[in-house]
């Protein structure tokens, strides 16, 4: 163990406050807008949806008030334009039903394999793609997870295992702990990766249990973080991923998707991979919109979004330029557009 995980410096101060700021999460879109100082007209609202909001307090606390166009409430806040029909959005763009292995991992890159932990998430983003997916039916503990897992050990040409969701933080570290330790005696497994945008909604989750397990796995792992604008990387934030590397083994990532009135700016990119690489994180997919239905306000043209990862390129060193990439249904890897 290292020292540097018993250091003072935890946001959380201790594992059921980040539990406590999940059940305190806003549901309510009115609340939302009161929460922020926006008046309900000045937006338009959807009328119902299946998806519901959910916005925990420390990523509200990051809105700026009284600004309906702000981009983090826009990435949380339910509109009209969701429930109007857009040709070529439809539920499952990425086609991922046709990839699950078992019930719960999902493989469609040679070498890993993603393992749907839990269909929860810290925080109900409009334009998520896997809005639709029919998570009832996913594997939530250990005993569910078997059936994942004998297929992950009986074969050896998977070196990497993905935990996904949903956002596999979400489970508590006991859980988290054992689902690891099964892992681990998988000795082709070689590398864990996590894909979870919890640090970021609610840095509070990185809990030195949290820190310790991940280092107890003794091999690399990679977090990649979803972040899309530099306002949500605060300080809480910054020390929360300052304390992930203070594991040791742990390698900090993000991926973001390029989101119309969000990030769809030259300035707002360069400012999110700098902001970025000060938390200790390198940029690593800037995501095309995913054309699942009730985005499609999100969706920034790929002519577009080429001409900004290009003057990007040109504005920043390389390492700081995330590749821009979608995902196309039946091929090997995700494609890179630029
Ligand atoms: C994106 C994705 C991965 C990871 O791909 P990398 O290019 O290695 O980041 C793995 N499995 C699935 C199903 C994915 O969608
Ligand atoms: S955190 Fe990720 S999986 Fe969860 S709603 Fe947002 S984009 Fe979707």
């Amino acid at each position: 163990m290292q020292i540097l995980v018993n250091s003072p410096s935890f946001v959380g101060a201790s594992s059921g406050h980040w539990q406590e700021l999940l059940r305190t999460a806003i549901r309510d879109p009115i609340r939302l807008l009161e929460a922020v100082g926006v008046s309900p007209a000045a937006v338009s609202l959807v009328e119902s949806t299946d998806f519901p909001t959910f916005a925990p307090l420390p990523f509200v606390e990051r809105m700026e008030r009284g600004n309906p166009d702000d981009p983090l409430l826009r990435q949380v806040l339910p509109q009209r334009c969701e429930s109007e029909p857009a040709t070529g959005f439809v539920a499952d763009p990425v086609a991922e039903h046709h990839a699950f292995r078992t019930p719960g991992l999902l493989q469609k890159y040679p070498g890993r394999v993603l393992l749907i932990t839990t269909g929860a998430c810290a925080i109900n983003c409009r334009y998520c793609f896997r809005r639709n997916f029919p998570y009832e039916s996913a594997p939530k503990s250990l005993d569910q997870w078997l059936e994942g897992l004998k297929e992950i050990a009986d074969d050896s040409s998977i070196s990497e295992v993905i935990l996904s969701g949903g956002d596999p933080l979400v489970l508590v570290d006991d859980r988290l702990r054992a689902l690891a330790a099964q892992l681990h005696h998988i000795r082709h497994v070689e590398r864990l990766r996590i894909h979870t945008r919890l640090p970021i909604v609610i840095p509070q989750r990185v809990t030195r249990e949290l820190v310790e397990l991940l280092q107890d796995f003794s091999r690399p792992v990679a977090i990649v973080l979803h972040s899309n604008h530099p306002r949500e990387l605060d300080d809480h934030v910054r020390l929360a991923c300052s304390n992930l590397r203070s594991a040791g083994n742990v390698t900090l990532l993000n991926q973001a998707v390029l989101l119309r009135g969000v990030n769809d700016r030259l300035d707002t990119l360069r400012q999110h991979s700098e902001r970025l690489f000060e938390c200790g994180v390198l940029p690593y997919y800037l995501h095309q919109l995913d054309r699942v239905s009730g985005s499609q306000h999100f969706e920034v043209p790929q002519a577009e979004g080429l001409q900004l990862v290009e003057q990007l390129r040109n504005s920043l060193p390389g390492y700081l330029v995330p590749r821009y990439v979608q995902e196309i249904p039946e091929r090997l890897a995700k494609t890179i557009l630029l």
